[in-house]
């Protein structure tokens, strides 16, 4: 059985880059930057203030003293000419700051009289002011390469004055679910029968880091038509293939048989954690092929422990993009055996307001109720002795990061 972290090694081994294109900025959000963004400007492009108010000098305005408005500095129009001693002009945020100003002093701290402004408040030279450059300068590396474009991220690319940005190509992914038992969600389910769910759940976590996500349907136990249903997926051309179900050493288990027969290099089948210890992995040509146990619970554990970081990697994600979150436990842990162990975990606030874990004690593979009620897996490593509560474990979100 291997330890996750050499499987993990292993998989890795196995990614080819998919490339790069293009895409505009409305379409970038949560893609993964391939060419950094450099700054061509500065920003501000100009000195400019950062309220509403009056551009000054400095040491003519102050507590008691008042000054004569000259005009108006707007947001895109700004005060033409020379702001000359014993004026002051009229400013709104983003307005350039007319030459001759060293401060803004915001117009809650005046009063007016007629064409006459007198300030209530001490001024400094930079007061209120957004310096040329301050927030960029021309030149600057913005966003890495490997980076997540994040909102502010996407904000800042368009600042930059991109309209397009060079982003990592995503796999094209492919589900399918195996298991005689199965029915599609909203049949009548008959006798010994259930509904197949462990696709659908899959296909929401995955298609973040997917370019699509197919779902190929369910598949009988039955050699011949899992082979058809795998051969169609490779030869579409799938670059990560996901199936459930039948990856255990039952008499009706034949993924693994099937995938072999058609040319699958099996590199492990067993992996040293629970729930999800039969998983396997494979490859065939440009296919990555991951076969996750049927269970429901073990098949979303090994697809965040597994499947998750390997499409990060081939987005091409950074190692810096992936936090590691660690807390207190709000209750003991018992002793671990030799698999590490995902447990459930509901993040709650203690008393003194900080996050802590509560490990819900339910562990059943098949109980997916527990699972949704949770928020992330605690990561008991293996041949752990036992926690107490209040010890810091780390736990992996289950829906973000
Ligand atoms: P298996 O890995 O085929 O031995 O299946 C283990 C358990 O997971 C059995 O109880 C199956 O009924 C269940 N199971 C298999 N596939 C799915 C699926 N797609 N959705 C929900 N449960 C499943
Ligand atoms: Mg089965």
């Amino acid at each position: 059985m291997l330890a996750v972290e050499e499987a993990l090694k292993r998989i890795y081994g196995h990614i080819k880059p998919l490339g790069t294109e293009t895409v505009p900025l409305r379409a970038a959000a949560n893609r993964v930057l391939a060419e950094p963004v450099i700054a061509r400007h500065n920003q501000p492009p100009f000195d400019s203030s950062a309220m509403d108010g009056y551009a000054v000098r400095a040491a003519e305005a102050g507590i008691g003293r008042s000054l004569t408005l000259a005009g108006t500095a707007q947001a895109g129009q700004r005060f033409v000419g020379m702001m000359d001693r014993g004026q002051c002009v009229r400013i709104f945020t983003g307005a350039p700051l007319p030459i001759g100003a060293d401060a803004v002093v915001m117009q809650e701290e005046t009063e007016v009289h007629g064409n006459q402004i007198s300030f209530l408040e001490a001024v400094r030279v930079g007061q209120s002011v957004r310096r040329q450059g301050n927030d960029f300068k021309r030149g600057d590396a913005l966003i890495a390469p490997g980076t997540l474009l994040t909102p502010a991220r996407i904000s800042l690319a368009a600042a930059s004055n991109l309209p397009e940005l060079v982003v990592n190509r995503r796999p094209r992914i492919a589900i399918l679910s195996s298991g005689d038992e199965l029915v599609q969600p909203g049949s009548s389910i008959g006798a010994d029968q259930i509904v197949s769910s462990n696709n659908f759940g899959l296909a929401a976590l995955l298609s973040p880091f997917a370019e699509r996500v197919v779902d190929l349907g369910i598949v009988r136990d039955d050699p011949k038509a899992i082979e058809a249903a795998l051969l169609s997926a490779f030869d579409d051309g799938i670059d990560v293939l996901i199936t459930s179900g039948g990856a255990s050493v039952g008499d009706r288990d034949y993924m693994q048989e099937v995938l072999k027969d058609l040319g699958v290099a099996m590199d492990f089948w067993k992996l040293r954690m629970r729930p999800g210890k039969p998983l396997m992995f494979g490859v065939r040509g440009r296919t990555l092929i991951f076969g996750l146990p049927g269970n429901p619970v073990s098949a979303m554990a090994t697809a965040h422990v597994v499947v998750k970081p390997t499409l990060k990697r081939i987005v091409g994600l950074a190692e810096t993009e992936w936090p590691r979150f660690t807390v207190a436990l709000a209750g003991p842990l018992p002793a671990n055996g030799p698999r590490r162990h995902y447990l459930r975990g509901k993040l709650i606030r203690n008393d003194f307001g900080m996050l802590e874990v509560d490990p819900i004690s339910e562990t059943d593979s098949g109980h997916i109720s527990s699972l949704a009620a949770s928020d992330c897996f605690i990561v008991q490593p293996e041949n752990d002795e036992g926690r107490s509560k209040g010890s810091v474990i780390e736990v992996i979100p289950l829906d973000w990061g």
